[in-house]
């Protein structure tokens, strides 16, 4: 059975995470512990650095009376996870504020509600760090771990950033499938997993390695308001994701 996890460390990360006692798992945990120490006090990309802590000191009116996160964020989730979740960087006012990953935003809306359709999240939304928010079988994290001006990471962000998804990838060794949300976290998970330069479009389904990576556009206000990404259209994607994963297990332990 799945349990809550209280979070030890200096550090108090805003998220939660899962386990089930075995030792892959435990290794998973030791190794996202000393990454997620790392990505929290990072400073590699000055832009970045600036940008994030002038959102977190000014605000916006909306929630002018809230302490925002203001630094790098983590991945969240649940470290002995099959899939993981690649969105693109926090929302300025979104994860910049509440410090977790697509959490107190629309795009985090979207997505929390339809994990929670498809069986993969505990609740429909994602509104807080400490709303109760827990998943199972998904990891959730982003290629650039700072809210970038407009949305829009440099090349030098991303290359940056790349060194924390890389070592996520090496941690958390149950992931088979992995879903991008986005073109721009489709590009570097198919760069970094040594499968070159592919083509973006939704639901493409390439093999990387010993991942299946699957290409979804991303769940952000203007692509949901315009319906180039619906409700339906984003349970797919995980539905997929599910029988993919189904199918590797089956291949690696053959009854
Ligand atoms: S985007 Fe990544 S590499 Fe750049 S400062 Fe933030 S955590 Fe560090």
């Amino acid at each position: 059975m799945l349990r809550k996890r209280i979070y030890k460390a200096d550090v108090p990360f805003p998220y939660h995470m899962t386990e089930d006692g075995n030792s892959r798992v435990h290794v998973s945990n030791v190794l996202l512990d000393a990454i997620n120490r790392e990505i929290v006090d990072c400073t590699l990309c000055p832009r970045l650095n600036e940008y994030r802590n002038s959102v977190a000191r000014i605000k916006t009116r909306r929630f002018r009376d809230e302490a925002y996160w203001g630094k790098p964020l983590t991945g969240f989730g649940d470290p002995s996870a099959r899939i993981l979740v690649v969105g693109l960087a926090p929302a300025a006012h979104g994860g910049n504020r509440t410090g977790r990953m697509f959490t107190g935003d629309s795009s985090g809306e979207f997505l929390a509600s339809s994990l929670y359709r498809v069986g993969h999240a505990s609740q429909p939304t994602s509104l807080s760090a400490h709303d109760g928010l827990t998943l199972k079988d998904v990891y959730i994290t982003a290629v650039v771990r700072c809210a970038p001006p407009a949305n829009k990471p440099l090349p030098s962000e991303l290359e940056n950033c790349s060194r924390y998804l890389q070592r996520e990838l090496d941690a958390l060794r149950n992931i088979r499938v992995i879903v991008c949300l986005g073109a721009v976290a489709f590009y570097q998970i198919t760069k970094l997993t040594g499968c070159g330069r592919k083509k973006f479009s939704h639901l493409a389904i390439t093999e990387c390695g010993k991942y299946m990576v699957i290409a979804s556009y991303h769940p952000s206000r203007r692509n949901t308001q315009t319906r180039l990404l619906t409700a339906e259209m984003l349970d797919e994607v995980f539905l997929t994701a599910d029988q993919l994963v189904h199918r590797r297990s089956e291949v690696a332990e053959p009854s």
